[in-house]
C-alpha cells in the first residue's frame, strides 16, 4: 500500500469518530516504488514498524491463561 492510500484511509478512520481497530490485516508501505520497512492496517490506515506492531500495541494485562 502506497503512503497517501494509508493517510487516506486514517482520514476516512478518524472521521468515523476512529473506532478500535484490532489491526487484522497488514500491508507492506511503499513510498512510490521504495518500500519503507512500515506495515499498513488496511482496515484504519495506522502504520508501524515491522508486521507485529500492532501486537505490541495490546496493553500488557496480566495474560494469566
Ligand atoms: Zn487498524
Amino acid at each position: 500500500m502506497q503512503t497517501k492510500d494509508a493517510v487516506k484511509l486514517r482520514e476516512r478512520w478518524t472521521k468515523k469518530g476512529n473506532p478500535l481497530c484490532e489491526h487484522r490485516n497488514l500491508e507492506r508501505e511503499f513510498n512510490s516504488e521504495v518500500a519503507t520497512g512500515n506495515y499498513i492496517c488496511t482496515t484504519c490506515g495506522e502504520s508501524g514498524l515491522g508486521n507485529e506492531w500492532q501486537k505490541k500495541q495490546r496493553s500488557p494485562e496480566k495474560s494469566t491463561l
